[in-house]
């Protein structure tokens, strides 16, 4: 254990990480203050966004350490360059903690995000032009998962499923369209889905037609960990996450691999492993974040204390609860209630997501906009609005805290009314009276690194 006045007098790092702040404020005042007041928006703001997290200090000061500095193309023990002892052994150290935390058996630490794990993935196993079968961006599926827009969609034919009228996966249109087409790879997680999702039965019919599964979890990756979601690892045969939404860690991303890691590939001379190994690097990318991969590791490290599985269970409690309480107040709640974090309700008739979501900002309410099942508004204007529980919960609110917090959402959308020329109007006095019920619910519930 380093005591702090070790840590003030002697230790280089803490030295350098103050005063680099330091300098920061004396010679850069205009990035200095955006930076703190920013820091400010967090803390005084009641963020139910979705993807949204919480980056412990400790991880933050990892990821500003002078690591940074060091090149380390290629893998511990095989680098390209010298000077890399350090970064070997938190690479390893990284690898080490995300295997224990997720039983994994094979885990890659280097790619930049989660975009980029899937991107890797699918040219680790696939040729231009190969068939590929992912969920619809409009039902919840990522960019990455083969949308028209994204790079996933040009490279690949790309099929898509979605989910069925009570707005749970459409398993058996899967299934039809994993017989019609014969996709090399199936790929499944969500962004606003808010059941269980069965990783099981998508192997089941992965396996009927001889395609591979990637599970991206980036949504639920915390409750996969703490065992509070049925864990993809075994089930698919690739599962991908980023680390910084539920996982609370820095940017970045992970590729994991349970039972398939040393199964040989349909080139028959490399195990799959092998053949992520060498798509993140050196088909993907060039040197890794070493300063993130170390703010992996603090972060994993983090997930692996029982206080994870507390904060884990309170996610689910208070994003049930939220589900509970706009039920009651006569909200239509997408699935009728949730599994994980996320909860999709549809705005009032004479709203829609995009003025919901404005006029909650305007009272430092943060949500998004969202499609919800057979939704005839785009993505850019949506009739639901998604809530996340993982802000929320990190500040240690419960099921109470919930309930106020749907009495101020329903306060601000009853007293919304669309004007004229697109916007909204909301009235000042609620305007006030709900922004300082959201300043006392985050004074009351700071976020753990706002001091
Ligand atoms: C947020 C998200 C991503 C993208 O993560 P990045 O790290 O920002 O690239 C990928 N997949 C899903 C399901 C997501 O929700």
């Amino acid at each position: 254990m380093v005591s702090l006045e070790t840590l003030t007098d002697t230790n280089h790092l803490s030295r350098y990480l103050g005063q680099g702040i330091e300098t920061l404020a004396r010679e850069d005042p205009d990035v200095y203050r955006l930076l703190e007041r920013e820091h400010e928006r967090q803390c005084e703001s009641l963020s139910l966004v979705a993807s949204s997290g919480g980056t412990d200090a400790s991880v933050l000061a990892v990821a500003g350490a002078s690591v940074v500095n060091v090149t380390a193309e290629g893998y511990p023990g095989r680098r390209y360059h010298a000077g890399c002892r350090n970064v070997d052994e938190l690479e390893r150290l990284a690898v080490e903690r995300a295997k224990a935390v997720f039983g994994a058996r094979y885990v890659n630490v280097q790619p930049h995000c989660a975009s980029f794990a899937n991107h890797t993935v699918m040219q680790a196993l696939l040729d231009p032009g190969e068939t590929i079968l992912g969920m619809a961006l409009d039902q919840g599926g990522h960019l990455t998962h083969g949308a028209q827009a994204n790079l996933s969609g040009k490279l690949f034919k790309v099929h898509h499923y979605g989910l069925d009228d009570d707005g749970l996966i459409d398993y058996r249109q899967l299934s039809e369209l994993a017989q019609a087409h014969r996709p090399r790879l199936i790929v499944c997680g969500t962004t606003s889905y808010t059941r269980v999702i069965d990783f099981d039965r998508i192997r089941e019919i992965a396996d009927g037609v001889g395609a591979y599964v990637l599970a991206d979890v980036t949504h639920i990756a915390g409750l996969v960990a703490a065992g509070l979601h049925p864990s993809p690892i075994d089930a698919a045969h690739f599962t991908t996450t980023c680390t910084f939404k539920q996982l609370y860690g820095p940017r970045g991303g992970l590729i994991m691999m349970g039972r398939d890691a040393d199964a040989l590939g349909d080139d028959g001379n490399r195990t799959l492993s092998q053949r992520i190994q060498s798509a993140v690097f050196p088909l993907m990318q060039g040197s890794p974040e070493v300063h993130t991969i170390a703010a992996k590791a603090r972060a994993l490290a983090r997930l692996a204390e029982p206080s994870f599985r507390a904060l884990a269970g309170r996610i689910r409690t208070c994003a049930n609860a939220l589900a509970a309480a706009l039920t009651d107040r006569g909200y239509d709640v997408v699935g009728g209630g949730t599994d994980n974090h996320i909860v999709l309700f549809r705005v009032p008739e004479r709203l829609t997501g995009v003025l919901a979501e404005r006029a909650l900002e305007s009272c430092d309410i943060l949500v998004n906009k969202n499609k919800i099942p057979g939704d005839t508004r785009g993505a850019t204007v949506a009739s639901g609005v998604r809530l996340g529980s993982n802000t929320v919960a990190l500040r240690g609110m419960g099921p109470a805290e919930m309930v106020r917090c749907v009495e101020l959402i329903d306060t601000v959308l009853a007293n919304t009314l669309p004007s004229q020329d697109g916007g909204l109007h909301l009235p000042d006095l609620v305007r006030e009276h709900v922004t300082a019920q959201v300043r006392g619910l985050c004074r009351d519930f700071p976020l753990p690194y706002a001091a």
